[in-house]
């Protein structure tokens, strides 16, 4: 099994790097962003309360947000080779929380990869994404907050994973293809795993 964390400010490329790697190392896909636009988009209890946090461009309750990640762990990805978290674990509870259920599952996590994007190209990124993709949050003012809340909030996870010698730092600005090739780098030094196709 490898799981991996992906880690990065919102617009980093999370998105984008994570479909080639499910691809290439054979693994299940939770995003977390994903799962709960999927709700509100059903209108879901569980998406209108989400709602509420998103178009803010809050982080929804960590309690919450643990049980749908355990939920998809003993249902879709139950038995995968492995599963890459996108967008999840946003705050040092929820770290830990994935640290313990992946335990109890008898596996652990491998690495984390993080997308080192700075501020003002995240900025960019999302005011561009935003003319096409019809999500609530990216509007100017949600962007901002957005931003903070992953500074506040979600970046202590970075030396929480470095202390843990899980953290693979990547650069992500520049070429989406070059940035692959460091994270198939890092994950070859990280985990010696190599990808089931190139
Ligand atoms: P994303 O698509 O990963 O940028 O997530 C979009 C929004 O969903 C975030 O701004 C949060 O409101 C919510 N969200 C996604 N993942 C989490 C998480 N792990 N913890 C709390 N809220 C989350």
């Amino acid at each position: 099994m490898m799981n991996l964390v992906l880690f990065g400010g919102p617009g980093s490329g999370k998105g984008t790097q994570s479909a080639r790697l499910i691809d290439n190392y054979g693994l299940y896909h939770i995003s977390t962003g994903e799962l709960l636009r999927d709700h509100i988009k059903r209108e879901t209890e569980i998406g209108k309360l989400a709602n509420k946090y998103i178009s803010k461009g809050h982080l929804i309750p960590d309690d919450l947000m643990i049980s749908i990640i355990e939920d998809t762990l003993d249902g879709e990805a139950k038995g995968k080779r492995g599963v890459i978290f996108d967008g999840f674990p946003r705050t040092i509870p929820q770290a830990e929380a994935l640290a313990d259920l992946l335990r109890r599952r008898g596996t652990d996590l491998h690495a984390v990869v993080g997308l080192e994007v700075p501020d003002e190209e995240l900025t960019a990124r999302l005011l561009n994404r935003a003319k096409e993709s019809g999500r609530s949050d990216d509007n100017p003012e949600t962007i901002k907050e957005r931003l903070d809340v992953y500074h506040n909030q979600t970046q202590p996870l970075r030396e929480h994973y470095i202390r843990q010698k899980k953290y693979i730092p990547i650069n992500g600005k520049g070429d989406v293809n070059d940035i692959y090739a460091s994270i198939q780098e890092g994950l070859r030094h990280q985990t010696g795993r190599e990808p089931l196709k190139k």
